[in-house]
Order: C-alpha cells, then sequence, then structure tokens
C-alpha cells in the first residue's frame, strides 16, 4: 500500500490510525510525545499498512524496526493523557 496522505486532525483518544485508502492520520497530541515515542506511534501505522490487526506478525514486524517498542508504548500509557493544551 502506498501512502497518499497524511492528515492531522483530533482523533479523541486515538494516537493515528491508518484508512484502507493509504490515508495515515495523525492525532494532533501524538505530535507533542517525545521524538522516540512517536517514531513507534508512525512505525505503528506503517506496519499497519502491511498488516491490518494487531497480530503476532505485526508486533513481529513492529519489533524488527524498534526492538525496545513496549518501553515505548508503556510511555504512551503512563504519560499519554499529559498531551494536551
Ligand atoms: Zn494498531
Amino acid at each position: 500500500m502506498t501512502v497518499r496522505d497524511i492528515r492531522i486532525s483530533d482523533l479523541g483518544h486515538r494516537w493515528a490510525s491508518c484508512g484502507r485508502n493509504g490515508v495515515v492520520n495523525f492525532n494532533w497530541r501524538s505530535v507533542m510525545a517525545p521524538v522516540w515515542v512517536f517514531d513507534y506511534i508512525l512505525v505503528h501505522e506503517m506496519v499497519h499498512m502491511i498488516e491490518r490487526g494487531h497480530t503476532d506478525r505485526f508486533w513481529h514486524l513492529v519489533a524488527r524496526v524498534i526492538p525496545d517498542y513496549e518501553e515505548h508504548v508503556r510511555w504512551l500509557n503512563e504519560n499519554g493523557a499529559d498531551l494536551d493544551l
């Protein structure tokens, strides 16, 4: 799949989403995360272009790019709610 467009909007509680039409949406709050955490959000959506669901294959692919991705997820779970204006 090809990324056709990138949009920044208010996705509520979701950090990002990836549509079947090749449009990747980012929650505007996600860009306030540290760059190393945003990298995870970006990679997460890119991997969804290969594997739609959160399957074992999905997490295996994420780990190939970000071996310590669980630390990134933990940061989001602990600090994500503070990413607001
Ligand atoms: Zn996902």
